[in-house]
């Protein structure tokens, strides 16, 4: 495909593209990411990048990787940015590749600002974030008019690799009827804790899925008051998306990757006494 067929737009040397490389599927990725994969000089991808859609940029195109994973070391951010300053004014054409959605926990708003102090030009291409598009692939909407209005996304994950301090518990507890939870795993216990001690329910559905969209993706099925110990017993390896609520009921009706492999749906999976009429 020509990036010309839709008029997509010319990558400028000297400028820097932020873009979404969706969860993993590289059939997620957008137009216009393929469209700066197609012209970019560099591409500087962060770890959960997969090989399929480095695969998409010029075979002369230098790769560099700027991984930044939980617990392990990882390049200082404000290297990052200033390199990715660097290369502009080298004249470069650069792609800065991030998983998911750039501005969705993904720094992407910092790098964007380091680039406007120094007069780089740059666009924003966004992706699918891992919690739309992976519980997509799960068979889970993350809103539904029976069951939840709001949908509520929450990092796991604080600066310093704690369970983060500015989050009210109680509030979510109340008001968030589905919560998802990006860099979960490691403190999913206590996360679950205090949602259970401000008045969640024990038996409350949950799902996890590791490696969304990907061949390697895992799914499990468990609840709020159990949720800690059955990701443990399972072995479940991050990345993954948590989420919590009745939402995740929906997976029996929904889990359309099953239906190809022959499982049965039930097409009234909240167990409603009479279906809403359609429209
Ligand atoms: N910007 C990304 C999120 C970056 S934070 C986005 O919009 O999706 C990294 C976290 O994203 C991981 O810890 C995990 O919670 C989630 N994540 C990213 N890719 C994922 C995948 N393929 N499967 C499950 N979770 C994923």
């Amino acid at each position: 495909m020509e990036p010309t067929d839709l008029s997509l737009p010319a990558f400028e040397p000297g400028s820097v593209w932020l873009v979404g490389a969706g969860p993993g599927d590289p059939g997620l990725l957008t137009l216009h990411a393929v469209n700066g994969l197609q012209q970019a000089d560099v591409v500087v991808y962060d770890a959960l990048v997969g090989a399929a859609v480095l695969d998409l940029a010029r075979p002369d195109c230098q790769k560099i990787h700027a991984g930044k994973r939980g617990g392990k070391p990882s390049p200082v951010q404000a290297d990052i940015s200033q390199r990715l300053v660097r290369l502009a004014k080298e004249g470069k054409r650069v792609l800065r590749l991030k998983g998911g959605d750039p501005f969705v926990f993904g720094r992407g708003g910092e790098e964007a600002l380091a680039l406007v102090a120094a007069g780089v030009p740059f666009r924003i291409i966004p992706g699918i974030s891992a919690g739309i598009g992976g519980l997509a692939y799960a068979g889970i909407p993350v809103t539904h008019r029976d069951t939840n209005s709001t949908v509520t996304f929450v990092t796991g994950h604080g600066v310093g690799g704690e369970v983060p301090d500015g989050i009210d518990w109680a509030a979510l507890a109340k008001g968030a009827p589905v919560i998802v939870l990006y860099m979960a795993l490691k403190h999913i216990g206590t996360i679950a804790q205090r949602l259970l001690k401000h008045g969640r329910a024990a038996v409350e559905p949950v799902a996890v899925v590791s490696q969304a969209t990907l061949p390697e993706q895992v799914i499990l099925e468990t609840t709020l008051g159990t949720c800690a110990a059955d990701i443990a017993a399972a072995g479940i390896e991050p990345p993954c998306i948590v989420v919590i609520g009745e939402v995740v009921r929906l997976r029996n009706g929904l889990d359309w990757q099953g239906l190809a492999h022959g499982r049965v749906l039930d097409p009234n999976p909240l167990g409603l006494a009479r279906q809403r009429e359609t429209g």
